[in-house]
């Protein structure tokens, strides 16, 4: 039998190769560099949603709700995207990584500074439904942050429709128009509707040891 390490990376194959090569006997190892170009595997925000809800609810018996998201920035080919967490490294502040952008973005006129916060939701229930969900909101990379509400990239994130960013808006206000606030609203009504589906004795969900 062949088996394919899934990497292009000679020095990552090379060890899972010396590894698994002595406990694997008579199994040749092929690595995706000997393949014609394998198309990459990105990561979605749909997937580590599922992930993280499928993770919790394995790990606690309860029904669970997770979250993913990032902004995406168009005339950044999409960047920091699902990366936008660990831009620049997950302790550099959001100070800095709105420098940063700002840094990349100077000679790019307003028209091409489209960019988007996306959310995606996973509901996973303990019969094995699995509810997903996504939100989106559209804007604009500012000239400079502006706002001391939200967290993250809220200060560089421009609402044309409002005319100001998002970290000047109230919570409530960002709720009623954010990503996160439509893929819940999405989340909330998938619940209900699977809720009055269900027979009323399995609707009481039971978490570990109760
Ligand atoms: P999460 O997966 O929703 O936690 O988002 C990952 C990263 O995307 C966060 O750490 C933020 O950098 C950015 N992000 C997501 N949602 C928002 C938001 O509503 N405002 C600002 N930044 C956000």
């Amino acid at each position: 039998m062949q088996l394919l390490i899934a990497t292009t990376n000679h020095k990552k194959a090379g060890e899972m190769a010396q590894i698994l090569g002595t406990a694997l006997d008579g199994i040749s190892l092929l690595t995706l560099a000997d393949l014609p170009p394998a198309p990459e595997v990105d990561e979605t925000f749909q997937e580590n949603a599922r992930l993280k809800a499928l993770a919790a609810l394995r790990f606690s018996g309860m029904p669970s709700i997770a979250d993913d998201g990032g902004l995406v920035i168009d005339a950044l080919g999409g960047a920091p995207g699902v990366k936008s967490h660990r831009f620049l490294g997950e302790h550099t502040s959001f100070q800095d990584k709105m420098a940063r952008i700002l840094e990349m973005m100077v000679d790019v006129p307003e028209d091409l500074r489209t960019c988007r916060f996306q959310c995606a939701v996973a509901v996973a229930l303990p019969d094995g439904t699995l509810l997903e969900y996504e939100g989106r909101c559209e804007g604009r990379i500012a000239y400079a942050p502006a706002g001391t509400h939200g967290f993250g990239y809220d200060p560089l994130f421009y609402l044309p429709s409002r005319a100001c960013c998002m970290a000047e808006l109230p919570p409530e206000e960002k709720h009623k128009l954010s990503h996160r606030g439509q893929a819940l609203g999405l989340a909330v009504k998938g619940l209900k509707q699977v809720l009055q589906e269900m027979p009323i004795e399995t609707q009481e969900f039971r978490s570990p040891g109760s």
